[in-house]
């Protein structure tokens, strides 16, 4: 995927921009702000990164995204999640501001409103099309397949919900209230966990020849570790973490900077067209006017008597 973007962007005379917002407010934001710095450059997109101080105020996120909202050099913007406890009240807001063909992540209201009504010019969340792209990459013949979602926040569990209604799989969603959770588990053909929590899912939760999902990122005793802990590898396949979902997620995020790119190139010619069509109007407009005062001019000169016809006029009889 990735050489392919760089082969695109490599012929581009103006390279895709991405504004990465991030609020400092814990350790792995940084890493995972990190990731998408390298990717970018290694694919030769322009990434700026605005880290604010936690204390910053929802204004402070407010205008940043409006400016590069404005900005027409700018095609995507990505506010990092998770915003610190002050500003968590302000997340929908915020997102919300994010003009929606610039919502690399996916994740403004517009976005997950689209995906649920299968339009398919919509920036998807980039986390869900990651695992859709492995489970279509290690399973074929995906209709009637039942895929089991641990988890239902709007950045995992939601959209893919809808990704894997449109692959025609049939879809089951757990969460914290869930009840007979390891029944449910047993039963899936494909099984992604996002919760967030260690060992959640081990090899009593599986059916033998699952695909098993890990999205999970959780830190124990300085390492990474997912959300399953599965022991006889040979009965699944199961995703690694790190190096699963993350570094396509990832990817995806590039992905949907190429689709703002476009539209946004898009736009500005459409901009620029308008423009175009405008002053050439203007021009016929003036070109109105001078035939009008033309032919004032020459109407005058017909029907007016001359000035040497005015002078007799005057003249004392
Ligand atoms: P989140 O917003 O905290 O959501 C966790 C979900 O798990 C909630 O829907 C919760 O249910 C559900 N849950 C809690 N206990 C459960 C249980 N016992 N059984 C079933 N569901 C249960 O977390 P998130 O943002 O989706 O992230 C989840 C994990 O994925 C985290 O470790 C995160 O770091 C990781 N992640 C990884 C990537 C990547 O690129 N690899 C991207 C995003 C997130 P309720 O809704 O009822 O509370």
């Amino acid at each position: 995927h990735l050489s392919k973007f760089k082969a695109i962007i490599t012929d581009l005379d103006r390279k895709p921009h991405l504004v990465v917002i991030l609020v400092w407010s814990n350790p792995a934001s940084l890493t995972y702000v990190g990731h998408k710095e390298k990717i970018a450059k290694e694919i030769g997109a322009t990434i700026s990164v605005h880290q604010l101080p936690t204390k910053s105020t929802f204004e402070n996120v407010r205008d940043i995204i409006i400016e590069s909202n404005n900005d027409r050099e700018v095609d995507a913007i990505l506010l990092q999640m998770p915003l610190p406890e002050h500003l968590k009240p302000h997340t929908r807001t915020l997102l919300d501001l994010i003009e929606s063909q610039k919502d690399v992540d996916g994740l403004t209201t517009a976005n997950l409103g689209a995906l649920i009504s299968w339009k398919q010019d919509s920036l998807i969340a980039c986390t869900p099309q990651a695992v859709m792209s492995i489970v279509e990459a290690h399973r074929s013949d995906l209709a009637g397949k039942h895929m089991v979602i641990m988890g239902r926040s709007e950045i995992v569990g939601k959209p893919l919900i809808h990704l894997a209604l449109r692959a025609n799989m049939s879809v089951t969603t757990l969460h914290s209230h869930s009840k007979n959770i390891q029944t449910l588990t047993k039963k899936a053909d494909i099984l992604v966990v996002a919760v967030g929590r260690p060992d959640t899912i081990t090899d009593d939760d599986i059916k033998d020849g699952a695909l098993i999902i890990d999205v999970g990122i959780n830190k124990q005793d300085g390492k990474l570790i997912g959300d399953t802990n599965i022991v006889d590898q040979e009965r699944v396949d199961v995703t690694a973490v790190p190096g699963g979902v993350g570094p396509m997620t990832v990817t995806y995020v590039m992905h949907n900077l190429l689709a703002a790119y476009e539209a946004n190139s898009k736009r500005g010619k459409e901009e620029s067209q308008e423009k175009n069509q405008l002053s050439l109007s203007g021009y016929f407009f003036i070109l109105l006017l001078l035939s009008f005062a033309l032919l004032f001019g020459y109407m005058v000169g017909i029907y007016s008597p001359t000035i040497s016809e005015m002078h007799q006029n005057w003249l004392p009889k």
